[in-house]
């Protein structure tokens, strides 16, 4: 195994799994992390009984893996729920990687705008009592949160993983672009906007989009 390919980056499955598990096959890489929307109809493990024992599998999440409360669950509630990266930094294959899932949304935080809302208990308390909820909609939970994204700002990491692209694309958000610089990572990789692209940014951070079924190396290239 060469060192750039012991940890694969998956674009967007949306439910095709298949690219993923000959990467695997061919490359057997320490760990694969996959970068979002899934649409699964079954739990995660029962797409990648295939190669369970063959490498780790690490995982953000994508805006459609909070459409419906079965995609959701069968993510967030799978045999592969301890492998979430989002907020964390997690060592893995000896890289230190940070996980950011989710999407910008107007009605929370929408960069370069003002946050909506400062966080998850600044918008429940503020709720008009006739629609009191204990807990956030399956939408509000795919949004980026500012204050977490805050304090997520702090930590130090090799590697940004996020489904929302950085400033580099032109659907991208600077914000995701300085919290790489802030983290002090040299690289970040993408799914969401389903193109295959590598580039550099400030701080001479290399930016790579993998697109939807697609399987990147640590160098940004494609391994299918
Ligand atoms: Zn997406």
């Amino acid at each position: 195994m060469s060192q750039h390919k012991r940890i694969l980056f998956a674009g967007d499955p949306h439910g095709n799994f298949k690219p993923l598990i000959s990467a695997v096959l061919n490359n057997k890489p320490e760990a694969v992390v996959l970068l979002g929307d899934y649409d699964l109809d079954e739990p995660l493990e029962n797409y990648l009984a295939e190669i369970a024992d063959l490498t780790q599998v690490w995982w953000i999440a994508g805006n459609h893996d909070f459409e419906t409360p079965s995609k959701y669950n069968n993510l967030f509630n799978s045999a592969l729920s301890h492998r979430n990266l989002h907020l964390k930094v997690t060592e893995i294959a000896g890289l230190r990687i940070a996980g950011l899932s989710g999407v910008f949304l107007g009605r929370v935080w929408y960069p370069p705008q003002e946050p909506k809302w400062l966080g998850k208990e600044h918008f429940l308390l503020n709720q008009p009592p006739h629609v009191q909820q204990t807990e956030l909609s399956l939408k509000y939970k795919s949004a980026i949160w500012h204050d977490e994204f805050e304090a997520f700002k702090s930590l130090k990491a090799d590697v940004l993983v996020t489904h929302e692209a950085p400033g580099s694309h032109r659907h991208g958000f600077r914000a995701i672009s300085d919290l790489g610089a802030a983290m002090g990572v040299k690289q970040i990789f993408h799914g969401h906007l389903h193109e295959n692209y590598a580039t550099i940014i400030k701080n001479k951070i290399k930016v790579c989009g993998v697109a939807n079924t697609a399987v990147s190396d640590l160098l940004g290239q494609r391994v299918i």
